[in-house]
């Protein structure tokens, strides 16, 4: 038993707390323009007994730790002894070991399924993974997966509902636009109508549905249409939660040529933020979380549920908007260092006459700059 088993490179941020099984490896897409994730790796469905071996591995690694709480007087809880002596001894320096201990500290209630979109294997074969992660570990209560709109549209309700009945919770959908001419720019592979078949589907069969849009996607162009026709999508979807996650062009990517050579052309921060307004104010007759909880949206603190929170989200998007240009650029400048998370933040004056001073000093080397290249300020005195 070498106890460890096989990761993927990434998950959602809200499963940063869940054990993660690679179930497939890699994207069978691979192509939007804004991604690079997996560019370069092949997509791999990983045969059933090599995943349930590795959820084995983790039930073996979870028995092991159990041992040691017993030995350390801990009465088998991962608690903050076990962890410190796991993390302090070097015959459990690996990297599975450290997740399970990580992961029972937290709970160990869920469970994400890697890669990009592992609901695209045979339905009976994830059944039987799902099952077994529930036979191991019947503690665990939320078990989920990205998966594509595409692969949730050619699944039949029934198919997606004896997923739900064997303990999948969860679904996590990139739909990134419910815009046609931006999903076609960035080769998502999906139209709006498929974003809302595999949607529809996926909400009809009980499983909980979380859809990922991308402010700032259609870029100058599309801003417009891109919050409109995404609001119309998820209206008629109605998910439980959207989760907004503001475009950054990632270098090397095809979206990154795409904006060297004039082919697109980004919002900055600020337009971004209007296309979430004009994006929140027309979603309607929906019951959803709206979530923010991503490090490149500007105004994290957009959390709230549908309907009956949405005078707040706006009210949150206009109070930004009145503040002095200064004060918008210095929140910017806060926000980008990692050191604001809300507008209250603002209200820090230690660290807002810090931010300011950085303001005036670049304004004083650049005269003429107002300034609102915040990237610029970042680089040249941070
Ligand atoms: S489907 Fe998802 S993982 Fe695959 S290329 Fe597109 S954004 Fe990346």
């Amino acid at each position: 038993m070498d106890f460890s088993f096989e990761q993927g490179p990434i998950r959602p941020p809200s499963e940063a707390r869940s054990l993660l099984i690679r179930v497939t490896r890699n994207c069978p897409w691979n192509k939007c323009a804004f991604c690079h994730t997996y560019r370069g790796q092949k997509f791999e469905l990983r045969p059933v007994e090599d995943v349930k071996a590795d959820i084995q591995e983790a039930r073996d690694i979870a028995d092991r730790m159990r041992e040691i709480s017993w030995r350390l007087g801990q009465g088998g809880a991962v608690r903050r002894p076990v962890i410190d002596h796991i993390y302090g001894t070097d015959a459990f320096h690996n990297d599975s070991f450290r997740q399970v201990a990580a992961w029972l500290y937290y709970g160990g209630e869920s469970v994400f399924l890697q890669d990009a979109d592992s609901v695209i294997i045979k339905t009976e074969d994830l059944v039987d993974i799902v099952a077994f992660i529930k036979e191991k570990f019947p503690a665990v209560k939320e078990i989920t997966s990205y998966c594509r709109s595409h692969t949730a549209r050619r699944k039949s309700i029934e198919e997606l509902s004896m997923l739900r009945e064997a303990g999948l919770t969860r679904i996590h959908i990139g739909m990134e636009s419910g815009c046609d001419p931006v999903l076609k720019f960035v080769k998502k592979g999906s139209t709006a109508a498929d974003h809302i078949e595999g949607g529809k589907k996926i909400v009809e069969s009980g499983i909980s549905l979380s859809e990922y849009v991308i402010p700032g996607l259609g870029g100058e162009q599309w801003s417009r249409q891109n919050a409109l026709d995404t609001a119309r999508v998820i209206n008629e979807i109605n998910p439980d939660y959207v989760r907004i996650r503001s475009l950054r062009v990632i270098r090397g990517t095809t979206l990154h040529a795409m904006m060297k050579n004039g082919e697109f052309r980004p919002l900055d921060d600020e337009d971004v933020v209007r296309e979430i307004r004009l994006f929140i104010r027309n979603l309607d007759g929906i019951e959803t979380q709206i979530v923010s909880d991503h490090v490149l949206n500007l105004l994290e603190e957009l959390n709230g549920r549908l309907p009956e929170d949405k005078d707040k989200l706006l009210g949150i998007i206009d109070r930004f908007f009145a503040l002095s240009e200064d004060d918008r650029i210095i929140y910017r400048i806060g926000r980008r260092r990692g050191v604001y998370t809300r507008l209250d933040d603002l209200s820090r004056t230690k660290t807002y006459d810090a931010l300011k001073a950085l303001l005036e000093k670049y304004r004083r080397e650049n005269p003429g700059s107002p300034g609102g290249d915040i990237y610029k300020i970042i680089d040249s005195y941070i």
